[in-house]
C-alpha cells in the first residue's frame, strides 16, 4: 500500500516550496489508491506558534490537498484526528519515542551524554581550529555502567545519542538522486532524545515513519544529509526504511533560496492576491516537473494522472512569477462566471465598487469580471479599474488622449451620440453602442479612429482599455451622457 505523509512543524503558514512537497505526496497517493497522512512535528518546543495548526489546515483545504489521515478542521473549525494510526501529532506520542530511546539504550544503539552546552562548545571550538568539521567526540560513550547509574541518580541533565558503528557504509536509494553512500566516521553521533524530555526530530520522524506504516518519504532534499543517520536508526530497530524521494529545492528569480525576503512565500499570501487555487496547484506542481506530453494546463485529476517521481527534475526549479501569473490568467478566462464573481466580491468590496458582499449587485459586477476577466492576471487587480467604473469626472490619461478628444468633429459627434443615447428607450447595451455609433458613421461620414477613438477617451479618459460597448452598458446611459458632458465642458 502506498502511505505517503506531509509533516510540518507547526510554523503557522504553509510555505509555497512546501505546499508543492504536500502536493506532490498527494497526487503519488491518489494515483496509487493510497493514503495521504498529514503529521505535525511540533517536537521543537521553542517554535510553538498559537493557533499555527489551524492556519496550515485552512490553506490546504483551500488548496484542495486534503489529507486522509490525521488532524483536518471540521465545518466548526474544530481540528481533529481521523486516521487508524494516530495520535498524529508529535506532542501527543511522547511515550512512544521515550519507550523506544530506552530501547536503543538497552540493545546498545544509543546512550546518554551527560555533556555540558560549555563543553559541547569548546571541543567545538578546538575542532574549528584544527580545521576540522565539528562533531561529538563521544567522550560520554564509554562511561561505565557505574558512572552512568550515578549521574542519572543525582539527576544530571542529559541527552540520548545515537550509538553509529565506526567505519560503516551506509546506503541506500533515493528515487531522484540515486545511490547514497556515507560512511558514519562523517556522521555525529545524533541526539535523539533531548534535555527536555522531547525527542529530537531525528527520532521521532523515524518511529512515526514506521508506526504509520509511510511507504515512501517524499520531502525536501534539505533532509538528503540527514537521511543516512535515519536508515541507521531503521536498521538499530530492526525496522525496515522506506523508499526515500528528496525533492530539490524551489529557488527565487534570483536563484536563491526562496525565503520571505524576496517576497511573498505563504499559500495564504497568494490567496489574498487572488491567485485561484487551481492555478497556484497547477503551476506549483510545475515547478521541477512536467508531464510527457508537455501539457501546461492540468487540472487536479490530470496531475494525479500524469505526475511521475521520474520526471522530477533533479536540479532545483525557479519560482516564476510571470509564469504564475499567466496560469492564473488562463483559469481566470476560462472559470465559471458566477463563481469567479463571487472569489472577486472582497476584491470589489475592499477597492470601494460595493460597500458589502450583498447580493444586490451581482449582475452589475458580473459583467464587470466578463468584460475584465482576460485582462487579470490576479484578482486583486480588480482595483485597477475602479476610476474606470467608478468615477464620472474623467481624466485625460495622457496626451494622445487629449489629442484625441481635440480632433474637429469631436465635439458634435459628441452632442449627437448624447442626443441618441437620450432618446434611448430603456437604458444603453452593448449592442445599442454598436448601432448608435454605425448610425453616426452614416449621418457624418466618420469612421475608425476618428470615431471609436474620442467615444472611449469621452467616457473613460484613456486610449487603450476593456470592450467599449460593454463598458459603457456597464455604466449605464446616465452616468455616460455625464461623462460625455463632463468632457465637453
Ligand atoms: N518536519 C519537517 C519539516 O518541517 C519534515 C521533514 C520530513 O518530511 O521528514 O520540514
Amino acid at each position: 500500500d502506498v502511505r505517503v505523509r506531509f509533516a510540518p512543524s507547526p510554523t503557522g503558514y504553509v510555505h509555497i516550496g512546501s505546499l508543492r512537497t504536500a502536493l506532490y505526496n498527494y497526487l503519488y497517493a491518489k494515483q496509487n489508491n493510497g493514503s495521504y497522512i498529514i503529521r505535525i512535528e511540533d517536537t521543537d518546543q521553542t517554535r510553538l506558534v498559537e493557533d499555527a495548526i489551524s492556519g496550515m489546515l485552512k490553506s490546504m483545504a483551500w488548496a484542495g490537498v486534503e489529507n486522509d489521515e490525521g488532524p483536518y478542521m471540521t465545518a466548526e473549525e474544530e481540528i481533529v484526528e481521523k486516521g487508524a494510526y494516530g495520535p498524529y501529532v508529535q506532542s501527543d506520542r511522547l511515550p512512544i519515542y521515550k519507550k523506544h530511546a530506552d530501547e536503543l539504550i538497552e540493545n546498545g544503539n544509543a546512550y546518554y551524554c551527560f555533556c555540558s552546552k560549555e563543553r559541547l562548545d569548546a571541543v567545538r571550538e578546538q575542532q574549528r581550529s584544527e580545521g576540522k568539521t565539528p562533531k561529538y567526540d563521544g567522550h560520554c560513550r564509554h562511561l561505565t555502567q557505574e558512572e552512568i547509574k550515578t549521574k542519572l541518580e543525582a539527576g544530571e541533565p542529559h541527552v540520548v545519542r545515537l550509538k553509529l558503528p565506526e567505519n560503516r557504509e551506509i546506503k541506500f536509494v533515493d528515487a531522484i538522486k540515486g545511490e547514497v553512500t556515507v560512511n558514519t566516521n562523517d556522521l555525529d553521533d545524533q541526539v535523539l532524545m533531548k534535555t527536555d524530555g522531547f525527542p529530537t526530530y531525528h527520532l521521532a520522524v523515524v518511529i512515526d515513519d514506521h508506526y504509520m506504516k509511510i511507504s515512501h518519504v517524499v520531502r525536501g532534499d534539505e533532509w538528503l544529509i540527514s537521511t543516512p543517520k535515519h536508515v541507521y536508526t531503521y536498521e538499530a530497530f530492526g525496522w525496515e526504511a522506506p523508499q526515500f524521494v528528496h525533492l530539490p529545492v524551489i529557488l527565487s528569480q534570483s536563484k536563491k533560496k526562496l525565503s520571505k525576503r524576496e517576497g511573498d512565500v505563504a499559500v495564504e499570501d497568494f490567496r489574498k492576491k487572488g491567485y485561484l487555487p487551481e492555478a497556484l496547484v497547477n503551476y506549483i506542481a510545475l515547478v521541477g516537473w512536467s508531464p510527457e506530453d508537455g501539457q501546461e494546463i492540468l487540472s487536479m485529476a490530470d496531475l494525479i494522472e500524469k505526475f511521475s517521481f521520474e520526471r522530477v527534475s533533479k536540479s532545483s526549479g525557479v519560482f516564476d512569477v510571470d509564469k504564475l501569473n499567466w496560469v492564473n490568467n488562463q483559469y481566470i478566462r476560462n472559470y465559471d462566471l458566477e463563481a469567479l464573481t463571487k472569489l472577486c466580491m472582497p476584491y470589489f468590496v475592499e477597492a470601494g465598487f460595493v460597500s458589502s458582499e450583498s447580493d444586490a449587485e451581482i449582475e452589475w459586477l458580473q459583467k464587470i469580471v466578463n468584460v475584465l476577466r482576460e485582462r487579470l492576471n490576479r484578482l486583486d487587480e480588480i482595483s485597477q479599474y475602479h476610476a474606470l467604473f467608478m468615477d464620472d469626472n474623467i481624466v485625460l490619461e495622457d496626451d494622445e488622449a487629449a489629442e484625441m478628444i481635440a480632433l474637429e468633429h469631436v465635439p458634435e459627434m459628441l452632442k449627437v451620440l448624447a442626443a441618441k443615447i437620450e432618446a434611448l428607450e430603456s437604458d444603453i447595451t452593448a449592442a445599442d453602442v454598436k448601432q448608435l455609433l454605425k448610425a453616426i458613421q452614416k449621418e457624418m461620414g466618420v469612421k475608425g479612429k476618428g470615431l471609436f477613438m474620442p467615444v472611449r477617451v469621452a467616457v473613460t479618459g484613456q486610449v487603450h482599455g476593456p470592450d467599449i460597448a460593454e463598458v459603457i452598458e456597464i455604466i449605464g446611459s446616465h452616468r455616460v451622457l455625464k461623462r460625455i458632458n463632463y468632457t465637453l465642458a
